[in-house]
């Protein structure tokens, strides 16, 4: 596919292939964007805002329901895309294909709510003929960076509330899957958006970033991603809008009065997932000890009915991971962790990309697998004595996204609410559940500010205050 410029495909002689990880094809190739198509697509949306502020609300919320309409008519094409760019199987890409329908919807809905409010200018002595208001305007250029495990979906998130915002915007999705994106650019432009508002450079993140970021035409950076480029990103970034969605390391709690087969089937789903390639993903389990054991068994056993193999057979349970450099990655996680100690259950065992669901026990405090992002297929079983000990263990880590706890108990709920240092907590369910209208966010290391629609529109855009001296 080629990408999209100042409302033109572009092509180049150097391209980047997009490949398949689960057999090595070559599915497509897309050119390789310089530092230079950086600058011409930051000019075109310097060019589309000026059209993108003046669009009228009806305008945006028509284009974004048409594009929805779009990606719902053409739902196969898009999941086929989904599963065979990345790691996802056809079933999980159908689900986000759905997803980047509501989420557009949602994004049209929330275009006609852009509230202000009056303001009470006589609270103050001198300002009793002050009248005023204040409404929001949009930031302008928007540069959207995106990563591979939602390659569709965590796109419409920005290009949804950008748009509409009246923002105009720069987008670069994740090199190693841009096809989805691509495709919903298609969309846009088919659904009647200007040409010059969306502009999607495809490339290397470490030959055009700094040049996307860093430039002072950009008014708002939205990142998805990991930590490290996040971090990069802030530092670069200077005097703009900054909004950060990173990673995280999942805890579960799961109290001895819980429904326990509740339980294990929400947290395998929510540990193997897109391969656990997901920002929600469930990596730690902390397990009352009276069900400890049992919790074990029941997982490991659901786990190893877990068909790995081909994305796009219909009962294929989970795919492989992006690369075999990851792959290859989280295997030597676990190996350092049955060297410090830990068991396996199940699992750890590799071919190719494929890396086969892992299910840890006995896992010690400080190695990888229990204190960073595995972002894989993997899951660590903890036991602890109470509730207490879960939420000491869950908050002591750099993340922050989701937490989950099990339990019937409704103050032993509400307390693992107020305690758990995150920004979601999902009550009977995995960390892995989001709808696309919620806030989403988290703290720490995790990110700064939120995303969900109406949330995102928030960050982008500002308010402008209107003050009238009034003679009465
Ligand atoms: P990544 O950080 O490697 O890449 C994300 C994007 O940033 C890609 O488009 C990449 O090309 C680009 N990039 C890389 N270096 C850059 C630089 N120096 N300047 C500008 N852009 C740069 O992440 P990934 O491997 O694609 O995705 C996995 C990570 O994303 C995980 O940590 C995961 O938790 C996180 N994630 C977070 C959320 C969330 O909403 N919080 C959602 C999905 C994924």
């Amino acid at each position: 596919m080629k990408m999209l410029i100042n409302g033109e495909w572009i092509d180049k002689n150097e391209k980047i292939e997009v490949i398949d990880p689960y057999n090595g094809e070559v599915i497509d190739t897309v050119p390789r964007g310089t530092v230079e198509d950086v600058n011409r697509a930051i000019s075109a949306a310097v060019e589309g805002f000026e059209i993108s502020k003046k669009l009228p609300v009806h305008k945006r919320v028509a284009i974004l329901r048409k594009t929805a309409q779009i990606v719902e008519e053409k739902m196969e094409e898009f999941a086929q895309i989904i599963a065979r760019e990345g790691s996802k199987t056809i079933r999980e890409a159908r689900k986000e294909a759905y997803r980047c329908t509501v989420t557009l919807n949602v994004a049209a809905d929330e275009a006609s709510r852009i509230l202000g409010e009056t303001i009470a200018f006589d609270q103050a002595v001198g300002s009793e003929n002050r009248r005023g208001y204040y409404y929001r305007m949009p930031i302008g250029v928007i540069a959207a960076i995106t990563p591979f495990n939602d390659p569709l979906n965590l796109v419409a998130h920005k290009l949804g509330p950008a748009i509409a915002g009246g923002n105009s915007v720069v987008l670069k999705p994740a090199t190693v899957t841009p096809l989805s994106a691509l495709k919903l650019g298609e969309a846009f432009l088919e659904a009647g958006l200007p040409p010059k508002i969306l502009n999607i450079v495809t490339g290397y993140g470490s030959e055009i970033g700094d040049a996307l970021v860093s430039d002072p035409r950009i008014r708002m950076v939205s990142f998805t991603g990991g930590v490290e480029a996040g971090k990069h990103i802030t530092k670069l970034a200077g005097l703009k809008k900054i909004g950060m969605e990173l990673g995280s390391n999942s805890p579960v709690i799961v109290l001895a009065d819980a429904d326990l087969d509740k339980a294990v089937e929400s947290s395998v789903s929510g540990a193997f997932w897109a391969a656990g390639q997901n920002c929600l993903g469930v990596q730690r389990i902390y397990v009352e000890k009276p069900i400890y054991e049992d919790f074990v068994k029941k997982f490991v056993e659901r786990t190893k009915q877990y068909k790995v193999g081909p994305k796009l057979d219909e009962d294929c349970d989970m795919g492989p991971m992006i690369t075999e450099k990851e792959a290859i990655r989280i295997e030597q996680w676990v190996e350092e962790a049955i060297k410090a100690g830990a068991k396996v259950e199940c699992g750890h065992k590799r071919e190719g990309a494929i890396y086969w669901p892992t299910v840890l026990t006995n896992v010690p405090e400080g190695v990888k697998v229990d204190c960073q992002e595995v972002f894989a297929p993997v899951v660590s079983i903890y036991p602890i004595e109470d509730l207490d000990e879960g939420i000491r263990k869950s908050n002591a880590v750099d993340y922050g996204l989701h937490a989950a706890i099990f339990t019937n108990d409704i103050n032993k709920a509400f307390k693992a609410i107020e305690e758990l240092e995150v920004g979601g907590v999902m009550v009977n369910d995995s960390t892995d559940y989001r709808v696309d209208a919620m806030p989403f966010g988290g703290v720490k290391n995790s990110g700064l500010g939120r995303e969900g629609i109406k949330f995102a529109l928030l960050e982008m855009t500002e308010p402008k205050v209107v003050m009238f001296n009034l003679d009465i």
